[in-house]
C-alpha cells in the first residue's frame, strides 16, 4: 500500500476510534494484580477510573476482565501448576475480583454486572443471541458488564490469552466500535522491549499481520508471550472492521486519549479503511 494512503487509513482509523459508541475493552492480569498476586485496588481504580472518563463523553463500554486464577492464587498462596487448581482457584479470584470492581465502580454511582463465559458462547448461535440480548440490556441500563471466561467449567485447558480472543469474538457479535486490548506494554515492539533497547513501537498495523506475528513470535519469552494473542485478537476485530488498540492499561488517561484520536499504543486498522 503507498505511503500516503496509508497515512490515511491510520488518521481515519484513529477517527473511527474516536467515534465508537460501543468500546470493548480488555484488561489482563497484569493490570489488575500485584507482584504477589492480590488484586491491586490503585490499579482497578485507575482502569474504572479510564473506563469512566469513556462513560462520561456518552460511550458505552463492556469490560472483559481477567484476574480471577491471580486473584485466587493472591488469596490461597498455592502453587497453580495444573488446570484442576487453576480452575479451582478462579471461582475464589472471581468473587473478589467482583467485589473488587463493585466497590471502584460504587465511587462513581455506576452498576457493574458480571457474565462468564466461554468461547462456544460465541460460536452457538442461540447462546450467542441470549448473551447478546443481555449485554444490550444492561447498555440499555447504563450497567457495566464485566465479562470473564467460565473457567471453572472450561473444557479446553485454560490458556492465558483466552481473553484476547473472548474479547475480539464479543466485539465483533455485539457489533462494538473499537476494542481495546490494555496490557503491560504500551503497544507492539519490533522486538522484546524489556530486553532489546532497541526495540521500536509499531505505530500501526495495516497489511503487515503475518510479519508481526513472526517478530513477535520470534522475540516471545514465557513472559512476553501474551502479546501473540493479543495480535490475533486485534486481528481479527480489524479483519471485521472494528479498530483495534493495544496499549498499557498503566498509562496516564489512555482511553481518554484513544477517544481524542491521539496516537496510543499500537493501532490496528480495520481493513474496511485500507481501500
Ligand atoms: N480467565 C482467566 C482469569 O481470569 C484469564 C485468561 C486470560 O488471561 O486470557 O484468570
Amino acid at each position: 500500500m503507498p505511503e500516503a494512503a496509508e497515512a490515511v487509513a491510520i488518521e481515519r482509523a484513529r477517527a473511527t476510534a474516536a467515534a465508537a459508541e460501543l468500546v470493548v475493552v480488555k484488561a489482563g492480569t497484569n493490570s489488575l494484580t500485584d507482584d504477589s498476586s492480590h488484586l491491586d485496588t490503585d490499579r482497578i481504580d485507575k482502569l474504572v477510573d479510564d473506563v469512566q472518563d469513556l462513560r462520561e463523553t456518552g460511550k458505552a463500554v463492556i469490560v472483559v476482565s481477567s484476574g480471577a486464577v491471580g486473584a485466587g492464587i493472591g488469596r490461597m498462596q498455592v502453587p497453580a501448576d495444573d488446570l484442576q487448581t487453576q480452575q479451582a482457584l478462579s471461582t475464589i479470584g472471581q468473587s473478589r475480583l467482583m467485589r473488587a470492581y463493585t466497590e471502584s465502580f460504587d465511587r462513581y454511582d455506576t452498576t457493574v454486572a458480571q457474565i462468564l463465559i466461554s468461547e462456544d458462547d460465541l460460536r452457538v448461535a442461540s447462546r450467542f443471541a441470549n448473551l447478546r440480548q443481555t449485554v444490550e440490556q444492561l447498555v440499555a441500563w447504563g450497567v457495566v458488564p464485566i465479562i470473564n471466561e467460565n473457567d471453572a467449567l472450561a473444557t479446553a485447558e485454560l490458556r492465558i490469552g483466552d481473553n484476547d480472543m473472548i474479547a475480539a469474538g464479543l466485539s465483533i457479535g455485539v457489533e462494538a466500535d473499537l476494542l481495546v486490548t490494555l496490557t503491560d506494554v504500551d503497544g507492539v515492539y519490533t522486538d522484546n522491549p524489556r530486553e532489546e533497547p532497541t526495540a521500536e513501537r509499531i505505530v500501526a498495523v495495516t497489511t503487515q499481520y503475518d510479519e508481526i506475528e513472526q517478530l513477535v513470535t520470534a522475540s516471545s519469552t514465557e513472559k512476553f508471550g501474551g502479546m501473540l494473542t493479543k495480535i490475533r485478537g486485534a486481528r481479527e476485530a480489524a479483519e471485521a472492521g472494528i479498530p483495534a488498540i493495544i496499549t498499557a492499561c498503566a498509562a496516564p488517561d489512555v482511553l481518554a486519549r484513544v477517544v481524542a484520536s491521539e496516537p496510543v499504543g499500537t493501532i490496528f486498522v480495520p481493513t474496511t479503511l485500507l481501500v
